[in-house]
């Protein structure tokens, strides 16, 4: 198994001069294959299952940024707490108190991320606007309640489609909802992070305003 070198360079020369963040998706990929990537320099690196993610953390170097870009499932949240940096699938209250109280109890600030549903389909996880508008706006009128989180932006995902067009409205859609948040909560924290966009649709998502994506297979090959 390899990665592919020539790839993360192509990737990085697309990203280069735009301010966007590159965070390689290395879920099912052995520790191996991020050794790699961390030797070419690649600092960010995200997983999407609680066990996984914290049986390779102790076998890799400790200045690995690690997200955590799942569903995060409440009770889990523990096991990640003490060194994850950014956690990008916030969709409930519930989960952001769980992640408030870890967080203190490590004595740490743990950046979210809320995400947002717009893809058609039903099965993707998210918020929708009028459920981002509440849980936002508790946030704000709850400042002291979330002591040890910032929650720096929104992420979310396309509907997975060969239609590009629909993509792109898509990645409209979460964009508008990102600029429409960011005056609630940008006196509180850098509401800074617009993460959409994967291995299919990245360029999209780049041309549609992205700060932040997600890949996997195209550096890691198919999973
Ligand atoms: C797996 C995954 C990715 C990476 O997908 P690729 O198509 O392999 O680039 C990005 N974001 C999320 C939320 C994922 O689950």
């Amino acid at each position: 198994m390899a990665i592919d070198a020539a790839a993360y360079r192509l990737i990085l020369q697309d990203l280069s001069g735009r301010n966007v963040t590159l965070v390689a998706v290395s879920k099912t990929k052995p520790v191996t294959d991020i050794e790699q990537l961390y030797s070419l320099g690649q600092r960010d690196f995200g997983e999407n299952y609680v066990q996984e993610l914290t049986e390779k953390q102790p076998q890799l170097p400790g200045d690995i940024r690690w997200h955590f870009i799942g569903h995060l499932q409440s009770n889990k949240v523990k096991y990640i707490a003490p060194f994850v940096h950014m956690i990008h699938g916030v969709d409930s209250l519930n989960l952001l108190k769980e992640i408030q109280k870890q967080a203190a109890k490590n004595n740490r600030t743990i950046d979210c991320l809320l995400q947002v549903h717009v893809a058609t389909e039903e099965t993707k996880f998210g918020l929708d606007e009028e459920e981002l508008n509440s849980l936002v706006q508790h946030i704000s009128q709850h400042r002291d309640d979330f002591r040890n989180l910032r929650i720096r932006g929104l992420m979310g995902m396309a509907s997975f489609t060969d239609n590009t067009s629909q993509v792109r409205a898509e990645f409209k859609t979460i964009k508008k909802l990102f600029s429409q948040t960011q005056p609630q909560l940008s006196s509180l924290y850098a509401f800074d992070t617009l993460s959409m966009g994967m291995s299919g649709d990245y360029a999209i998502a780049i041309e549609e305003g992205t700060t932040l994506v997600r890949i996997g297979s195209l550096l890691f090959g198919k999973r």
